[in-house]
């Protein structure tokens, strides 16, 4: 595992996780994107919906393995414009709002300006509101303050804010010494991250991989329907997307998780058992789990009608939707599996 770039991934990783990206915005996400993949000199390009696909040459190029991983966030969207001039929102994807209390956000607007604000509740103040700590943090009790003198709809309106405008979530960043790296929107773009890192890997080592293989950036996950239309050539996804952990499942942050059933159902058995079997042989830090409550790109590949074997893995990932936290041994163990999955 010592030849994969660590530095590689983590710088990869600030600079897309400081892109913001909320679902149905990933334009500039994308083009960061692009301009990496052009660094690593792979050919790419983009299907209809946004989605960034990357093809690698194989020994045998009559069979298409495809990775992906997504680049949309969690994020918020203007619902409408209040009389004091604060907003009310609605959410992109399915955040824990109670999370989002107090954090700072930027409002971009159709036109391309940013303005500053904070999520806050609608009774934001101990000193004035009984139900300060008790009222419900969801859609209808929150809203956003605008850090301009704005007082009235119409000064909102003359900032060029509408209805409609994306929201993003400042994603506070933090890599520590001890391996632990902290952010929001580690899912997905950890994963993105660390898909990069093995396609560096491969370039910087020389090696190609056993088929031809797309390497599928998708724009519309957090919503469900992200990779729901595959290139036609793809005969087997994997998708890496984070490891669930909590309650029973038995992955910690310094694995990396093999996912046998989801909600969307069980995956392809003997992808999953083939997964499996690499970690052992390479003496990977893995767990096997089932996650209650999830669905990934490969979900979506299978709904969306297209005849492919798939499955799911990832670094685990703590406090998901939430203040997320991954280590780089869980990072490192699930680039080494996907390097083990494209060699053969
Ligand atoms: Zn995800």
């Amino acid at each position: 595992m010592n030849k994969f770039d660590k530095n590689y991934v983590i710088a990869t990783m600030e600079n897309i996780l400081n892109i913001a990206s909320p679902t149905g915005y990933t334009n500039n996400v994308v083009k960061a994107l692009e301009t990496i993949v052009d660094d690593l000199g792979y050919p790419h390009k983009r299907d209809m919906k946004g989605n960034l696909i990357v093809t690698i040459d194989g020994h045998d190029n009559n069979y298409t393995k495809a990775l992906s991983a997504h680049v949309d966030t969690l994020g918020l969207m203007v619902r409408s414009i209040n009389s004091d001039g604060t907003l009310n929102f609605t959410v992109l994807g399915g955040p824990i709002l109670n999370t989002y209390d107090g954090e700072y956000c930027s409002v971009i607007t159709r036109d391309g300006k940013s303005y500053r604000g904070t999520v806050l509740s609608k009774s934001p103040s101990v000193h004035v509101y009984e139900d300060a700590n008790s009222r419900k943090r969801d859609a209808n009790n929150m809203y956003i303050r605008i850090d301009e003198n704005v007082s009235t709809k119409d000064a909102v309106l003359d900032l060029g804010i509408g209805n409609g405008d994306i929201i993003a979530i400042d994603p506070k960043v933090e890599v520590n010494p001890s391996g632990f790296i902290k952010s929001r929107f580690l899912d997905d773009k950890i994963s993105v991250a660390l898909v990069l890192g093995v396609l560096k890997y491969l370039k910087d080592e020389n090696i190609k991989p056993a088929f031809k293989t797309k390497v599928l950036f998708s724009t519309y996950e957090e919503v469900g329907h992200g990779m729901a239309h595959l290139p036609a050539d793809v005969k087997e996804l994997l998708s890496v997307d984070m490891g669930s952990m909590g309650l029973d499942l038995e992955c910690t942050e310094y694995d990396v998780s093999i996912c046998a059933k989801d909600s969307s159902g069980p995956y392809d058995y003997n992808m999953v058992s083939d997964l499996v079997n690499m970690a052992k042989a390479n003496k990977l830090n893995y767990v096997v789990d089932i996650y209650p409550m999830y669905g990934s790109d490969t979900s979506a590949a299978l709904r969306g009608g297209n005849d492919i074997k798939g499955a799911l893995i990832g670094p685990g990932v703590h406090a998901s939707h939430g203040m997320e936290r991954c280590h780089i041994d869980g990072v490192l163990n699930t680039m080494k599996l996907i390097s083990e999955y494209l060699s053969k």
